[in-house]
């Protein structure tokens, strides 16, 4: 493993705390990385954290899941069925700005004389919050207090509370609440592929405007994708001392001035409503309104009222997905408990924010706290966050599955217009459509299709939801199986077997390559769930099969087809050493010089020329590890532990994707030092930026690994073939524990894996069958088990 760890904050300035992430003095140095971390987002609309007076700022950040402005791709040299039209999530109209101005001096953090300050990441509450005691230059003490919050339950909604309190002396006072469209984008770093692409001109162009007594809305939109987005903010002031206010604005600008006779020890409290709304369809004046109506109801309600719907809200969230732990040993890394509670914590509630409204849109490779990798969706939402989605809030696992069916149309034509049957997915993508202008490292990476198809059986065996099979599955799964039928073939060279050639697997560093074996053994899944999903509906619901094979022209001859090339599917192993090949010609490659590659030239893809890396033996990201841990059920314990041991040391981890998968094996095949060290590095990949570039933005599929990390790592569940069981590793030395909970088929359930036994409980439903072990247990409510000895 080859990790770096950049941010390094002075550990007493940064507390760790199981339910917050501190900091104690503000540090400009960690601005950017900051504002990722602290960034608050419902899935639907995002804010980076930077603080409320409008700076000091490293990137502009408020984004709204799914605005883009597309962009034609050039290619120096074209070829046919390239990708067209990029898709870049842009930064929309920032609605949080609060200036405050004392005796007219101007209170900014870079500058300021801070007394005390604590600001923090309330995880329990879900709210961001800050306290700072500021002298001004004429010595006059001001304290200052505010909560952030986006709403959770009201989707286009966020809120902000500030109170300004004077502690020794009375001063005029000047709060000036802003919103404000930013003309410039952030511009890409210098050959950093995974930034995002900086538009020369203006990209928010205004279309409508208005304001009334203390309100502000703006309206603007994208000229080539034909977005518009609306942003109104709301106020409200409390305060015993005498106030005034005006209000103003521009097309980009708007503006309502308080203007406060500061009494000492009387506070002033600004209440400061924001709503967000975006449409392809509605015009200016109805998406106005539709603010409208948003800052209405929640100005209405007021600010406790929803910072305590937000409260129930996070209680639910974490009533159902905790990831408790105690004692924890993390062996050479040395991390007390409550660091990596926090850090546990702290990517959850970041999968929260990236996913709970992401209605009818996906979720961002950095969720909506940067808009590196464009804001796109790609495979890291069905293989890393829809597992914890799963098991935790299904419906939001199931909104993510509607979403790609509702991409089918398109991926039926992208198919076709590569000359392929059945649909493809997008590798990357925001309106359905592939934006991926790299082909190898891209398009190639057929594979997505097999990983939706993969999360849709993990969806539907833990829910029990046959009804989303029947009515979108199903449909889904004759397109993509067809699509692997169509692009494979049974080889006469390989004694009649099916082989999937030309396609890149996970691993980004080795592209374009003949039956990679993540490929060859996700498709054959694909085409076996397929058969049998197709055959049970022929069984149990021949009018929907019916109706399924009108809109598809679909034929039942097609099924034996696809169970003959799972069957026969090749799947390229070395008799002699027991390798399962990453591809057919892996072996052949020669090893990279990991020895004479100093360690400041990772991640080797800004480095080195793509042909310098892939002719080697070196891998970017877990591809057969991933298949072990997917498919775990296809490999003997045997096999993990060879493969495991010839795979990692050739695997950088020059993605974020990677550490996760190799804890989880790790771990079951008894290497407990290292899935620790793999587990601390998925774990602390943002707070600890193990990558060096977190501040871009949170990697959402890493922490959607973490939960993975606990649960199937130490916690040795496994589903892959249909029923829930566990093989929950003992840690080595040492007394942790780790509870969490599972929702399964409308129960839920609670393993707390102790060093010597592990504890099952059922919380909701009545009983619940799974295997410990080699033994299957029953377990009814109000009666926990307590078994024998956990795996060693
Ligand atoms: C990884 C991909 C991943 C993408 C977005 C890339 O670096 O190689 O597997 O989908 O990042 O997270």
């Amino acid at each position: 493993m080859r990790h770096h760890e950049r941010l390094k904050p002075p550990p007493h300035d940064y507390v760790a705390d199981e339910w917050n992430w501190i900091e104690r003095r503000f540090h400009p140095e960690f601005l950017a990385q900051t504002e990722t971390i602290l960034a608050l987002g419902n899935g639907y609309l995002g804010m980076r954290g930077s603080p409320e007076e409008g700076g000091p700022l490293a990137q502009f950040g408020t984004y709204v899941n799914g605005f883009h402005e597309s962009w034609p791709i050039v290619y120096g040299e074209d070829a046919f069925g390239f990708a067209r039209t990029g898709q870049t999530m842009v930064s929309v109209t920032d609605a949080k700005i609060i200036k405050l101005f004392v005796d007219d001096e101007p209170f900014w953090l870079a500058t300021a004389n801070l007394l005390r300050f604590d600001r923090r990441l309330n995880m329990r509450a879900g709210t961001l919050d800050r306290e700072v005691l500021w002298e001004t230059p004429a010595g006059k003490q001001v304290h200052i207090k505010s909560r952030r919050l986006i709403s959770f339950e009201h989707r286009h909604a966020g809120a902000i509370s500030y109170e300004v309190t004077l502690l020794n002396a009375r001063a005029p006072v000047v709060i000036s609440s802003e919103v404000l469209a930013e003309r410039r984008s952030t511009p890409r770093g210098s050959g950093d592929p995974r930034r995002s692409k900086a538009f020369s001109g203006r990209v928010l162009q205004p279309r409508a405007s208005h304001a009334s007594e203390r309100r502000l809305v703006l309206c603007h939109g994208t000229e080539r994708s034909g977005m518009l987005l609306a942003c109104g903010v709301d106020h409200h002031l409390e305060s015993e001392c005498q106030h005034a206010w005006k209000t103003a604005h521009t097309e980009d600008f708007g503006q309502v001035a308080f203007t406060i006779a500061a009494e000492p020890g009387r506070p002033i409290r600004l209440t400061k409503f924001m709503a967000h709304h975006s449409t392809a369809t509605a015009s200016p004046e109805q998406l106005c309104a539709r603010v409208d109506w948003t800052l209405n109801r929640i100005a209405a309600e007021g600010f406790d009222a929803l910072a305590a719907g937000q409260q129930r809200y996070m209680d639910e969230f974490w009533r159902r997905s905790d990831v408790q732990v105690q004692n924890v040993r993390t062996g050479k890394v040395q991390r007390t408990t409550a660091e990596v509670q926090q850090a546990i914590r702290f990517n959850l509630f970041h999968i929260l924010q990236a996913c709970a409204r992401a209605e009818n849109v996906g979720v961002p490779a950095k969720g909506l706290t940067g808009n590196a990798y464009e804001g796109q969706y790609f495979w890291d939402t069905e293989i890393y966050v829809l597992p914890f989605l799963i098991y935790t809030a299904p419906r939001l696992a199931r909104n993510q599955l509607l979403f790609r069916y509702r991409m089918l149309g398109k991926a039926r034509e992208r198919a076709q217009e590569l000359n392929h049957k059945g649909a493809l997915f997008p590798w990357r993508t925001i309106t359905g459509e592939e934006a991926s202008a790299n082909y190898v490292a891209g398009t190639a990476q057929y594979h997505i299709n097999a990983d939706v198809m993969y999360a849709l059986r993990k969806y539907v065996n833990a829910t029990g939801d046959e009804e989303f099979l029947r009515q979108y599955g199903a449909e889904m799964l004759i397109e993509t199986a067809r699509f692997w039928y169509d692009i494979g073939f049974f080889s006469e060279r390989k004694g009649g077997r099916f082989c999937i050639n030309g396609v890149t697997g996970p691993d980004e560093y080795t592209t374009v390559v003949n039956n990679n074996t993540y490929t060859n053994l996700m498709a054959r899944e694909n085409l076996r769930y397929a058969a049998q999903t197709i055959e049970a509906l022929r069984d149990e619901n021949p009018h929907t099969l019916a109706a399924l094979a009108h809109k598809t022209a679909f034929d039942l001859a097609e099924v034996e087809d696809w169970k003959r090339a799972a069957e026969r599917m090749f799947i390229p192993y070395d008799e002699q050493s027991g390798i399962y090949l990453q591809d057919e010609s892996f072996l052949d490659r020669e090893r990279w010089d990991f020895e004479n590659t100093p360690a400041d030239k990772y991640p080797l893809l800004l480095y080195y020329h793509p042909l310098n890396i892939y002719r080697h033996q070196v891998i970017k990201q877990a591809d057969v590890i991933l298949a072990m841990f997917l498919l775990g059920h296809e490999f003997t314990l045997e096999e993990k532990r060879n493969n495991f041991l010839f795979y990692a040391p050739l695997t950088t981890g020059d993605s974020s994707l990677s550490s996760c998968v190799e804890a989880v094996i790790a771990a079951e095949i008894g290497e407990h030092e290292r899935a620790t060290e793999y587990a601390m590095a998925a774990l602390l990949m943002d707070l600890g930026d193990v990558s060096g570039n977190v501040h871009d933005g949170c990697h959402v599929a890493s922490m959607g690994g973490t939960w993975m990390v606990m649960v199937y790592g130490f916690g040795g569940m496994r589903d892959s073939d249909g029923m829930l069981s566990f093989r929950p590793r003992a840690a080595p030395e040492g007394q942790s524990t780790i509870r969490f909970p599972l929702t399964y088929r409308g129960r839920l359930l609670e393993v707390e894996v102790g060093v010597h036994e592990t504890r099952y409980a059922l919380r909701e439903g009545d009983q619940i069958a799974f295997r410990h072990i080699d033994e299957v247990i029953e377990l009814t409510r109000g009666d926990p088990v307590a078994t024998r000895p956990n795996v060693k």
